[in-house]
């Protein structure tokens, strides 16, 4: 049995309407045709993952300088991540313990902008940046040409990285495995990582808040998708059942009091 720690980096807020990640979460009705709408905050965590082979990484977050005319000023509006400036991803490890040097693999659920933001860190390093065959290849679709997706940003992830291909499930390392769950992302990873009789699946970007995990679909514009999106849901209800498993949500401010700082 692998006797693996996973500690919860709390990298920030982003804030966003509601609609879109719950569909029609405000919807104007005849007798309330103007509607207060939802502004929400959205939680961005990163993970560690110390496993006795070595110590993982689990996204990068949103660049420091997001809110300050890095990110195109379109996203900034709609996804404003108030505080990325006050989570440089040094520091935010040093609250776990955790040092820059002490990563041995960082592994990428996707690239979108809110999780790729801090690879500038590996940049010209020799450490492995797992990531799916189609995300890689759908992010510099999105980046560089106007097909695809405009939440992959290329100053983000177009750089000298040491990147390590995986192109369905992997197993890392012993009990920690790579999920492939396209739905949100064409390559969205998820994990399963297990402890004795204990299981943590990392759903991540596939549900944003418990309600997208429960069913309630999140809008279009989040969704690559909507098929593949409730197939990967019920893969990963299933592992839930089966394991009686702890789940990580993508975006749910409620997994700070669910996990806590460790698992
Ligand atoms: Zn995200």
């Amino acid at each position: 049995m692998a006797d693996v720690d996973v500690h919860l980096l709390d990298r920030g807020r982003i804030e966003a309407d509601a609609n879109f990640v719950l569909d029609g979460s405000t919807v104007a009705t005849a007798s309330n045709p103007n509607p207060d709408l939802r502004y929400e905050e959205f939680l961005v965590w990163n993970l560690v993952i110390d496993h006795p082979k070595g110590t993982v990484l689990w996204d990068t977050g949103s660049h420091p300088e997001a809110g300050d005319d890095y990110w195109p000023a379109p996203l900034y509006e709609a996804f404003a991540h108030v505080d990325a400036g006050e989570h440089d991803l040094e520091d935010d490890l040093a609250a776990a313990g955790y040092a820059l040097d002490d990563i041995d693999a960082v592994v990428m659920s996707h690239l979108h902008l809110d999780h790729a933001g801090g690879l500038y860190h590996f940049e010209g390093t020799d450490t492995p940046v797992y990531v799916h065959a189609r995300e890689l290849e759908y992010a510099y679709r999105s980046g560089n040409t106007d097909t695809g997706s405009v939440a992959y940003f290329p100053p983000d992830f177009d750089r000298e990285l040491n990147w390590s291909v995986v192109r369905g499930d992997h197993l890392l390392y012993e009990d920690f495995r790579l999920l492939h769950l396209p739905g949100h992302t064409p390559g969205l990873l998820g994990a399963r990582i297990d402890r004795g009789d204990e299981t943590l699946l990392v759903a991540g970007d596939e549900a944003y808040w418990q309600e997208n995990y429960d069913g309630q679909s999140m809008a279009a514009s989040l969704l690559w998708d909507n098929r593949a999106w409730r197939e990967s849901l019920d893969r990963l209800h299933e592992l839930e059942l089966e394991h009686d498993a702890d789940v990580l949500l993508g975006h749910d401010t409620a997994m700070l009091d669910r996990f806590g700082e460790t698992w």
